[in-house]
């Protein structure tokens, strides 16, 4: 694979799968660690003590590689099993932090771990299958994504966009009009969050870099987000562009829709 093949290769989730089994062994090894090691001092307090503390250790390693199965089952399925809104908890506040802490060890690149984290995500939410009505749904887009010299402002109202097709508005315009959404422009993490406020969608699609998409994902849970990553050709928050079928598939996955939308 080129370099220029790598950079726009879909995120895979395999990465963070990796990583987590990882941290998953890691765990078992540091609990079976807790237990072994005072374990001839404990049987010094009571005989039985060193078969009680290894049951319950062993029942936390059976957790940890029980989620770790379950998790990794849930994505590659794509069907909500048992606990899905419960392991997004788990990803998103507990083993993310942990697996960037492994992948910095390992000498993963961050935006690698971060691409697999948001696939992971994405997968938990399409997994529960969680129909949203279309005036429930926003889609959240940086405004970066707007052509620079472009002398309309559409970050109030992107349907201001008189579609020139220069940069990727026109295609969201377009989406926006199909299903009926709400499309936001917003200028940072600040408005973003007061976007959310307003407007209480049950979902939102948000188009962004790796870095904003993990941190609003973090920051929006339990609000399910599904994140779309932006490209970047001309260097970070100028002229980017965003794969609008993408946006066009996850929709139509998540839209409770009444009757076949048409263009
Ligand atoms: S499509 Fe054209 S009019 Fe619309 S925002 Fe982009 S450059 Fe401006």
């Amino acid at each position: 694979m080129t370099m220029a093949e790598e950079k726009t290769a879909p995120p895979r989730k395999r990465l963070f799968v990796s990583l987590m089994g990882l941290t998953c062994l890691i765990v078992v090894a540091v609990i079976f660690l807790i237990w072994w090691i005072p374990n001839r001092g404990l049987a010094n307090i009571h005989p039985n003590l060193p078969h009680i503390v290894g049951i319950i250790m062993m029942s936390l390693s059976g957790i940890a590689i029980l989620g770790t199965g379950l998790l990794v089952l849930t994505t590659a399925l794509g069907k909500d099993i048992f606990f899905t809104r419960f392991m997004r908890l788990v990803v998103i506040k507990f083993l993310l932090p942990v697996i960037e802490f492994v992948g910095r060890l390992l000498g993963v690149d961050k935006d690698k771990i971060r691409q697999s984290f948001i696939a992971m995500n994405n997968s938990l939410v399409v997994s529960q299958r969680q129909k949203v009505r279309p005036d429930r749904v926003l889609v959240l887009l940086p405004h970066c994504i707007q052509l620079f010299d472009c002398e309309i402002k559409v970050t109030g109202d992107i349907k201001k966009c008189v579609q020139c097709g220069r940069c990727d508005i026109k295609g969201l315009v377009d989406i926006s009009r199909k299903y009926k959404i709400d499309i936001s422009v917003a200028t940072g993490g600040t408005l973003a969050r007061k976007v959310i406020v307003e407007k209480r969608p049950k979902l939102v699609l948000a188009v962004a870099c790796e870095r904003d998409l993990t941190s609003g994902i973090k920051d929006c849970y339990p609000l399910p987000v599904i994140g779309i990553l932006n490209e970047r050709p001309f260097g970070p928050c100028f002229n980017t562009i965003v794969d609008v079928s993408k946006i066009d598939a996850a929709l139509s996955q998540i839209l409770l829709l009444e009757e076949p939308a048409q263009m």
